[in-house]
């Protein structure tokens, strides 16, 4: 296990760093992060680990290469791109958050799904849903599909359409869930079992949820990626990407090939991410507090044709929910009525919701998918998806609930004519 933060560690060989063994640090914090609960991890794993001025807080390394001891000699890192203490921080925190034993921070989210893909050959096949987040599907049918990679986009709802999917070339199934923007839930453990059955990989993007509200290992996923710039961050200043793997096998590869292809985060952001995962319980419990709160709000408003939120009872998935996820989540969307010119109308007239796209920050957003999230799909297949021009997504942010349902009411009510 290669020692953090210690300057005066020793170094090992391995590139393999077990996370869930009790910290080598011996001085600052000697605890085994499997028995902390979660909020607690958030807040001290691969945290307060200098122990040449004892800051409490992680440094930022921003150094492109580190002395040598000797031949054969280094202190744990030797060059940025490979490695970096501020980042082996927060590579520490976020894995010991989803249970895993090993992460690797990337510059994007993009760069973590990136890594991902070149766990497979041309000539593979990858079942995806046909309701992933755009940069993924667009990376997925554009990027990699050139390079040999196969993929089929299925309704990921419904167990037949993966059973029909597999193939002997079939490698890996992707799951994201709940899909955007329309919150339809993937079955984690239905699909796991079916991927063990005929032995494929499974990915999970855990990016909406986050592991405050849903741990894809514990339910039996392979791999976890993240784009961090979202909820883990959350503070809308950073993009950033995360792998997080539970065997040493694929610990190993992720790593090799985010090093061979240098996809790392800088230290800077590094440091940003880790400062704003402290508070990532406190945070999911304001969003999704939030959120339920203007669901409930939307689900009455007779402006609204219809409210998608895991967390209302009337949720088509409702139970499924329940049971995969730990909370709801900050995210939802709701379409209103009067179509294209009622969406425009209530975007612009809320004035605690900025117009934008993006996610997981501690403001809330809304955006109008039809033409900005999911612009890069066909307009058929957004129809065919669900989406229609008068559909408009929600991040919730940790504003008070009343003055958000205050300001979204006011918002509705100018468009009133219109429906
Ligand atoms: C934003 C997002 C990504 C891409 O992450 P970037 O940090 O923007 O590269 C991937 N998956 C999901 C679910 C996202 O919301």
């Amino acid at each position: 296990m290669r020692p953090l933060l210690v300057l005066t560690g020793v170094p090992t060989a391995s590139t393999v760093r077990t996370f869930l063994t009790p910290l080598q640090t011996g001085t600052v914090m000697n605890l085994d992060p499997a028995n902390l609960r979660f909020e607690t991890r958030c807040v001290h794993v691969g945290v307060d680990k200098d122990d040449t001025f004892n800051s409490c807080i992680t440094p930022i390394y921003p150094t492109s290469t580190f002395r040598w001891d000797g031949i054969g000699k280094t202190r744990g890192f030797d060059y940025t791109r490979s490695g970096n203490p501020t980042r082996t921080a927060l590579e520490q925190n976020l894995a010991a958050l989803e249970g895993g034993i090993d992460c690797r921070a990337t510059a994007t989210g993009m760069a973590a799904i990136t890594a991902v893909l070149h766990l497979f050959q041309p000539g593979d096949q990858i079942i995806a849903g046909h309701d992933i987040y755009g940069g993924t599907y667009r990376l997925f049918a554009d990027v990699f599909s050139k390079m040999g990679l196969r993929f089929s986009f299925v309704n990921m709802q419904d167990p037949g359409a993966v059973a029909a999917a597999l193939c002997p070339q079939t490698k890996c199934i992707w799951i994201e869930t709940p899909s955007n923007p329309l919150l339809n839930l993937v079955d984690i453990v239905a699909v796991v079992a079916q991927a063990r059955t005929a032995g494929v990989l499974t990915i999970a993007d855990n990016t909406f949820m986050s592991p405050y509200c849903q741990r894809p290992f514990e339910l039996g996923v392979d791999v976890i990626v993240h784009s961090t710039t979202k909820y883990l961050n959350g503070h809308s200043d950073v993009v950033g990407g995360a792998v997080i793997t539970r065997t040493p096998e694929y610990a190993e590869r992720v790593g090799y090939i985010v090093n061979a292809l240098g996809l790392a985060c800088s230290p800077f952001d590094a440091w940003l991410v880790l400062r704003g995962v402290k508070t990532l319980g406190p945070r999911m419990e304001a969003h999704q507090r939030g959120a339920m709160a203007l669901a409930r709000m939307l689900h009455e408003h007779p402006q609204v044709q219809r409210v998608y939120y895991p967390g209302l009872p009337d949720h088509p998935q409702h139970a499924l929910a329940r049971r995969q996820m730990s909370g709801f989540g900050g995210m939802l969307s709701f379409d209103v009525r009067g179509g294209r010119a009622a969406a425009e109308r209530v975007m612009t007239r809320a004035q605690l919701f900025s117009m934008a796209e993006s996610l997981g920050g501690v403001e809330s957003l809304m955006e109008h998918p039809d033409t900005m999230s999911h612009a890069s799909m066909t307009e058929s297949a957004r129809r065919a998806a669900g989406i229609s021009e008068s559909t408009l997504r929600v991040s919730v942010g940790i504003e008070h609930p009343d003055d958000l349902a205050a300001d979204l009411n006011q918002a509705l009510a100018s468009c009133r004519e219109l429906s």
